[in-house]
């Protein structure tokens, strides 16, 4: 795949001490591997040597990933990293080290890293990958080159679900709501329930005028248990969506396959009405954080929604 990540960097010059943020693993993943190529690739790391195979196939003896066990480095394994920064590269000019799910590592491991990452052996290179920065020692986040990694766009997101058997409508809504993140896109196509979930949403936005169905929609949303938190997130996404069609702003809109459904969306709810039900999801996932009732809320955000609908009309 052609990569958004080589702009990020200089060939010339790679920092040694890297670390990438992003809460999407295909992302973290790829960058990583293109790191490496740049490193290690004779050809500037875009061509179809080799080298850059071994390094897409995870196959390069100077590419060394961790943890290679368990889910996060521990303080063995670090000191491992630590031990093999200092042997010479097996096959190629330098070594890379990918350090994977870096917001698990517990401080006392990251603080057996820190002296190597100030000054890193000749030819070492480190990545650290993290999805947030909050569990990350200052200390090594002070040494390090910090790269937010940008969002995959449709186009890129489209061609790596390709293999799924979807229909053209169920492709764009999973494009439409992952938030350029392949690893979500992914997870999508294979939840079960998806695609009803989504169609709730609008359901729910269109469908729902008056009282008497509320008991009916609640039944649906008591169902869902842990996937309200998915239905929310959509739910939430689709209020910005018709707020950003209503204003015009289409270039803003991430589900462009809805703007239909968003126009009629529009047309039934106030600016007002839409900004206040969105203030109220954050409520919510407040109070879901607190494990309050979830059958309450749901009740609760059921009434609100016609509520405010009416109220400002
Ligand atoms: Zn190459």
């Amino acid at each position: 795949m052609k990569t958004n990540f080589e702009k990020m960097f200089n060939k010339e010059n790679m920092p040694h001490a890297n670390i990438f943020i992003s809460l999407d693993d295909v992302a973290l993943s790829e960058a990583s591997l293109c790191f490496a190529k740049l490193v290690l690739c004779e050809h500037g790391g875009n061509d179809d040597c080799i080298v850059c195979k071994k390094i897409d196939h995870l196959n390069h003896a100077d590419v060394l990933v961790f943890p290679q066990e368990k889910d996060s480095i521990g303080v063995e394994e670090m000191l491992k990293v630590v031990e093999e920064s200092y042997s010479l590269p097996y096959e190629g000019k330098a070594k890379v080290f990918v350090l994977k799910s870096f917001e698990k590592t517990m401080a006392s491991a990251q603080n057996k890293l820190l002296k190597t990452l100030e000054e890193p052996p000749k030819n070492v290179y480190y990545v650290l990958c993290a999805k947030n920065e909050m569990a990350i020692l200052p200390t090594i986040m002070s040494r390090c080159q910090k790269f937010y990694l940008p969002k995959y766009d449709d186009e890129e997101v489209m061609k790596a679900i390709s293999d799924y058997d979807l229909s053209e409508n169920q492709r764009k809504d999973v494009v439409g709501f992952c938030g350029g993140a392949i690893k979500l896109a992914k997870e999508y196509c294979e939840k079960e329930n998806f695609f009803d979930i989504v169609d709730f949403c609008f359901k729910l936005f269109l469908e729902y005028k008056n009282s008497s169905k509320a008991i009916l929609y609640a039944k649906t949303l008591y169902g869902l248990k842990e996937d309200f938190k998915l239905f929310l997130s959509i739910y939430n996404q689709i209020i910005r969506d018709v707020v950003n069609t209503k204003l015009g702003v289409l270039s803003e809109v991430k589900n462009k396959s809805r703007i239909d459904d968003y126009e009629k969306i529009g047309k039934e709810f106030s600016y007002k009405a839409l900004s206040e039900i969105a203030a109220y999801l954050t409520e919510i996932n407040e109070r879901l954080i607190r494990n309050c009732n979830q059958n309450i809320i749901v009740d609760n955000f059921l009434m609100k929604i016609l509520e405010e609908k009416t109220k400002w009309q």
